[in-house]
């Protein structure tokens, strides 16, 4: 029996707001930009397949 490869899975980040100190998951291959719920700046950005993130970054999530 083949299982899938783990590597493939894709990552979740889990932020926080530099602003309102929100923590917010992202999905590491989101194609749009990521705005904080709470007050609407945004964290990241899609940039080649991948996000750029403009918040702290707390840990990784797979
Ligand atoms: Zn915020």
């Amino acid at each position: 029996m083949v299982r899938p490869k783990r590597e493939n899975r894709s990552k979740f980040f889990r932020v926080k707001c530099p602003d309102c100190e929100n923590e917010q998951i992202i999905f590491e291959k989101a194609s749009t930009i990521v705005d904080c719920v709470v007050c609407g700046r945004v964290l990241a950005e899609p940039s080649g397949g991948k996000i750029t993130l403009k918040a702290e970054k707390l840990a990784e999530l797979s």
